[in-house]
Formats: structure tokens, C-alpha cells, sequence
């Protein structure tokens, strides 16, 4: 492991196991628990990188596939890597690319050697291999890189998934093997769908291969609440408790509470932006679709709870407006809003695991948000 990178754990709760960390990067400390907004094409969609540090986002995570397809990777290598290209001073995760691989692109044959596929843009065809993702990843060079995996659909059968995590771990010690870059650290991820033994042997393949930290992928992609908690129940036993823990792609304020209670330390998933921008709210109390008739003439702020922007300064009939008006702003402000109440949920849970009232927090969170 890079002398750059390290973890240390600063507390947890001793009843949930809960834990708030300090992740160390080249780029700058991060807080966990930490939600990490998506910035797909090197920009988190509709905010600034200075109203991304506004709201307190403590790094981005950029997506390799859109990043490497029309050589952007090359482009972006030129300017001297992501920080520079998109003016981000703050750290920066790259996935691997594995999850667009299989869930985006036009997949032709997936064998042990790598992916041929053709893009979901143009058709032109590409070969995605674990030597493939590093060097891409080398080229993006964020502060966290991402091991090439294989995602499954579901449902998928436990043959399909054994394979999947067969194959996961075969890439994994060659995206280690084909991995230079000393000032990134690369994460390994499991995988197993949502077999208790199949998650397990991921989990113990790759602690082998002793990566700074860990992600839990191919969760939240259609199975229900209670599989993707039961996945987390089996794996914190055996996760190493001195590394981080990654669930991707997971960002729905319920999951976020209920991953930090089985110590998960990072979070990252499109939703805040992608709903955002279609005028559903997360707020203290739920979720709110603001283009309803009842906001009308509703004069109050969006969510008297939330510190951001938009409820500082405008109104649920405001905002309304805006949307029907097929206004610009309207996608801003609510992108910003759910962007910070996010932020802030994971920010509120650190401070609760810190003073020691992690379980009333969780219990408060419930007593108001409406599912
Ligand atoms: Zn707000």
C-alpha cells in the first residue's frame, strides 16, 4: 500500500458497530461515513465544483467507461489527470468500469481473459480487462481506483453468481498485478450477488489479496431492502475492521442509515442528481414530488430541517413554478438540495456515532422520514 493512504477509525457505536473514520488521500482528508456524489463525465451534473465544496462533498466519483470511450481517458491525461481537467482540488474515486461494462455497452463474449463489447455510444468495439481498468484509471488518476469486476444481473442463479465471483477474484489479483500508480489506492470488490456463501468466499478471496479497502458491489440493482441488509449482516463479520468499507451505488436515505448501522464507511449513487432533476426531493420527512398541485401555493421552505440553498431561500411554490416553467434553475436547486441533504445525512450520522447517540439518531430518522 502507498504511504499516502490510510484509514483510522475514530469511533464506534457499541451497540450497532457503527464506526466514523478518517480516510487520508493524496488529495485531502475524507470524514466517514461519506456520501460520494457521481461526477459521470467529470462533472457532478448541474453544480460547480464550487458549489460541490459548498455543500460540503468531501470527494466525487468519476465513471471510467464514459471517461475512457472517444479517447476522453487520453484527452484527460493531457491536461494531467482528472484534478486539473475538471478543476476538482478535493479527493476523487474512479470506479472500475465493470458495472457500465455489463449493464451499458453492448456485451459480445465474456471470457476469463476480458469483455469484448461495443459501446453504447457508437458501436466502435472495445476489449475492458483488468489491465485495461488500471490503465485508464492510471491515466484518470484519481486518489481511490477500483478493481475490474463482474457484475450479474438479477435474479441470477447461485452458478451464474459462483462464476461471476470466480471470475472477480481472478481480476482482482491481476488488476493488483497490472496497478503502478503509488499515489492511488486500489480497492478490491465483492461480489456474490445475493448468496450469503457465495458473498463470504468473495469477501475471504480478496482480503487475501490485502487491498487498503474494500467495495460491496452488484447490491441495490433490484433485490430487495432486506437481501442487500442480510449481504451486509453476513459480511461485517468477517470484513477487516482497520479498512474501508464501500458500498456502491447505494445513495436512498433509508440504505445509507441502515449501511452505516452495519459499518459500512462510503457511499455513492446517482439518484440525489438523477431525481433531482426530475423534481423528486429527499427531505427529513420523506420523499416529496414537488410538481404536485398541492405545492401550488404553498409558501413554506421545502424542508425547514435542511441548512442547503434552496431551503434557506425559496419556496415549495417557488420551486413548483420553476419546474412547470421547464426552468434551468429548477433542476439546480433541487440537484443541490438532494446533493445536501444526503451530505448532510451521512455528516449527522458521524457526529452521532462520535457523541455516542448513533441509536437515537437512527431512531429519530424514522420517526419522520416517510418511506
Ligand atoms: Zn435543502
Amino acid at each position: 500500500m502507498n504511504s499516502s493512504f490510510s484509514f483510522k477509525i475514530d469511533a464506534i457505536c457499541a451497540s450497532t458497530g457503527a464506526r466514523a473514520g478518517t480516510l487520508v488521500t493524496p488529495h485531502g482528508e475524507i470524514k466517514t461515513p461519506v456520501f460520494m456524489p457521481v461526477g459521470t463525465q467529470a462533472t457532478v451534473k448541474a453544480m460547480s465544483p464550487d458549489e460541490m465544496i459548498a455543500i460540503g462533498s468531501q470527494i466525487v466519483l468519476c465513471n471510467t467507461y464514459h471517461l475512457y470511450l472517444k479517447d476522453r481517458s487520453d484527452v484527460i491525461a493531457e491536461a494531467g489527470g482528472l484534478h486539473s481537467f475538471m478543476n476538482w482540488p478535493r479527493p476523487i474515486l474512479t470506479d472500475s468500469g465493470g458495472f457500465q461494462v455489463f449493464s451499458l455497452a453492448k456485451l459480445g463474449h465474456v471470457t476469463d481473459e476480458g469483455v469484448f463489447c461495443r459501446s453504447h455510444i457508437d458501436g466502435s468495439p472495445h476489449t475492458m480487462s483488468p489491465e485495461w481498468a488500471m490503465d485508464v484509471q492510471d491515466k484518470l488518476g484519481g486518489d481511490i481506483a477500483m478493481c475490474f469486476d463482474q457484475c450479474v444481473s438479477l435474479p441470477c442463479s447461485h452458478e451464474g453468481a459462483r462464476k461471476a465471483v470466480e471470475r472477480t477474484t481472478l481480476w482482482a489479483r491481476r488488476s493488483k498485478e497490472a496497478h503502478t500508480k503509488s499515489s492511488q489506492a486500489l480497492f478490491g470488490i465483492v461480489q456474490g450477488a445475493t448468496f450469503e456463501d457465495l458473498r463470504l468466499r468473495s469477501a475471504r478471496e480478496l482480503i487475501e489479496l490485502d487491498f487498503p479497502g474494500y467495495g460491496i458491489g452488484g447490491l441495490s440493482v433490484g433485490e430487495s431492502h432486506d437481501d442487500m441488509y442480510k449481504m451486509l449482516d453476513a459480511l461485517r463479520a468477517v470484513m477487516p475492521p482497520e479498512k474501508p468499507r464501500y458500498l456502491m451505488g447505494v445513495g436512498y436515505p433509508p440504505n445509507i442509515v441502515e449501511g452505516v448501522s452495519r459499518g459500512v464507511d462510503m457511499f455513492d449513487c446517482v439518484l440525489p442528481t438523477r431525481n433531482g432533476r426530475t423534481g423528486t426531493l429527499f427531505t427529513s420527512f420523506g420523499r416529496v414530488n414537488i410538481k404536485a398541485k398541492k405545492y401550488e401555493r404553498d409558501f413554506t421552505p421545502l424542508d425547514p430541517e435542511c441548512d442547503c440553498y434552496l431551503c434557506r431561500n425559496f419556496t415549495r411554490a417557488y420551486l413548483r413554478h420553476l419546474y412547470h416553467a421547464g426552468e434551468i434553475l429548477a433542476a439546480r436547486l433541487c440537484s443541490w438540495h438532494n446533493l445536501r441533504f444526503t451530505i448532510h445525512l451521512a455528516e449527522r450520522a458521524r457526529e452521532a456515532i462520535i457523541d455516542g447517540s448513533f441509536p437515537v439518531f437512527v431512531r429519530r430518522f424514522y420517526e419522520t422520514f416517510i418511506d
